[in-house]
């Protein structure tokens, strides 16, 4: 391939665009094509982040005081230069990160709708104030903001995860030391451009780079830091959660195992189309993707064989490629996780397809980017290995199910409830599966994928702390505190 100049992406640190104190840098490859180097980043160490959080806490007097109108301004005007350039920046998160073009550019215009949606959810969310007896009084709360909080992303939704996070953080008055996922930094990198070019004062929002052993310690553990929020694997929140400061808030949200029920009625084609978008868009690699189907008996071969069907059909390939429907896997070690659980289904149930690395002679395109091949597996039951953790990958594991209480059963049978989803016509299985479900997200006859940028969005049990909700006003509560004034005169 030829070769071309490779940019160097600098930390935001104090309004200054800035090379890491280490001197190092790492690289930000093409997952559906290795040998190309997309850009480099700073490998910060401890001392990047220490000045990242001097230089949010700096910031923060300042920015609580200045006007909320100032605010959503700055945040309505990095929207729209991301939507100018929305094209240009899919085309950039596609290379780092692997997934089709038009779904990078989806991501990108929704990040803008979130900073515009709460540039003017931001400005209405106030206080209570509280009727009691004596007139000569005024009870009320008020909100105020946290101080320094820290965002730290994974590389799915490597702009709109930061988004919804960073976006109720300043409207709401904080300011932000970002962190993006090292494996797709570039497009948070422009998600914090949009906002420094917007006019955002200096240190309020500070961008670094680099390996989370390196900075975790002083962005999670710093008392300075007054709130987390944390989107990524269950064991890297586990270890925040133990180690942040009784002061610190925390909102993690993470890993999935996410079900997809089909009942005996069901429209079939809709619950293969609901598994395919579900779980194999985005290669899999999305934390509400489904990854267990529940199929009831009497309708189990016919959903199966319709589902492989469909699966046949799929084009893979590079997401710059208009057509292809799946994608590279983003990582080396994403790719290597999901050939090790291909290996562990094959032994614990019954392979139908799939699975297989795609880099031999037949497919000379892809042997240079992490493809694999989607799988799917029937005969699983909820002690395999497969049922139970999280893949992040193109694999479907099918169980069988005898009646709506088994499905019920076995769907909250896992550690996990992040999203969950039913196919079916009947009202009744409607109503009660959004009693039963253990999910914080439940879709009815829709994937277990996507939310909207106003409505609530979070994980019941080990997929989240459930503290605060992201997305809708959830956010605007997570990153603000309340006093509670008794006014006499
Ligand atoms: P990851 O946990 O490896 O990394 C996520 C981010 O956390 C990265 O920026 C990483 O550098 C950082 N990190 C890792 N360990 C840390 C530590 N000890 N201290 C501070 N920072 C640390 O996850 P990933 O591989 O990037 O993403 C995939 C995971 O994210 C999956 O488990 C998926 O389910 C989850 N996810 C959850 C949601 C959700 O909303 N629930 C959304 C997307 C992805």
């Amino acid at each position: 391939m030829p070769s071309v100049a490779v940019e160097t992406f600098c930390n935001l640190i104090a309004g200054q665009w800035v090379p890491s104190a280490t001197g190092r840098l790492f690289d930000n490859l093409n997952p559906a094509d290795r040998r190309e180097v997309v850009g480099r980043f700073q490998a910060c160490g401890a001392a990047d982040a220490r000045a990242a959080v001097d230089a949010a806490q700096a910031a923060f007097a300042g920015w609580r005081n200045t006007p909320i109108g100032k605010r959503a301004k700055i945040l309505q005007d990095a929207a729209a230069w991301l939507e100018a350039h929305a094209d240009a920046f899919a085309a950039e998160l596609t290379r780092e990160e692997g997934k089709p073009l038009a779904l990078a550019k989806d991501e990108f215009l929704r990040s803008a709708q979130t900073l515009r949606f709460y540039a003017v959810e931001g400005q209405s969310y106030t206080g209570e104030t509280f009727p009691q007896d004596d007139r000569e009084m005024m009870v009320y709360t008020q909100r105020e903001p946290l101080g320094v909080v820290t965002v730290i992303s994974p590389w799915n939704f490597p702009v709109s995860i930061p988004a919804r996070k960073i976006a109720p953080a300043l409207i709401t008055g904080n300011t932000v030391v970002f962190k993006p996922s090292s494996d797709a930094p570039l497009s948070g990198y422009r998600l914090a451009e949009s906002l420094a070019r917007a006019g955002l004062p200096a240190g309020v929002l500070n961008f670094i780079t680099g390996a989370a052993s390196e900075l975790g310690a002083t962005l999670c553990e710093s008392g300075a830091v007054r709130a987390i929020s944390f989107t990524g694997s269950t064991a890297a929140g586990t270890h925040i959660h133990r180690h942040a400061s009784l002061t610190t808030r925390v909102q993690l949200e993470l890993g999935g195992k996410n079900p997809l029920i089909v009942m005996e009625d069901a429209d079939l084609d809709r619950a293969v189309d609901l598994a395919i978008k579900g779980g194999l868009s985005l290669t899999g690699q999305a934390c509400t993707g489904t990854s267990r189907i529940l199929v009831m008996k009497p309708v189990l071969d016919a959903y199966v064989d319709k589902l492989a069907a469909r699966m046949r059909t799929l084009k893979i390939g590079s997401g710059m490629v208009a057509g292809n429907d799946i994608g590279p896997m983003a990582t080396a070690a994403q790719l290597e996780t999901v050939l090790k659980y291909v290996e562990i289904g094959r032994r614990e149930a019954t392979h139908i397809m799939g699975g297989e690395r795609l880099d031999g002679a037949a497919h000379a395109e892809l042997a240079h980017g992490w493809y694999v091949s989607p799988a799917l597996f029937t005969g699983v039951t909820m002690d395999m290995r497969i049922a139970q953790e999280e893949i992040f990958g193109p694999v479907l594991a099918v169980i069988a199910v005898d009646s709506y209480a088994d499905a019920i059963a076995k769907a909250n049978a896992t550690p996990y409830g992040l999203s969950a989803a039913i196919a079916t016509r009947n009202p009744r299985y409607m109503h009660d599966f959004a009693n039963d479900i253990e999910a914080g997200t439940v879709k009815i006859n829709r994937t277990t994928t996507g939310n909207l940028v106003n409505a609530p969005f979070g994980g019941l049990k080990s997929s989240s702390t459930s503290t605060f909700r992201e997305s809708g006003r959830g956010a605007l509560e997570f990153y603000t505190q309340i006093k509670t004034v008794y006014r006499g005169l």
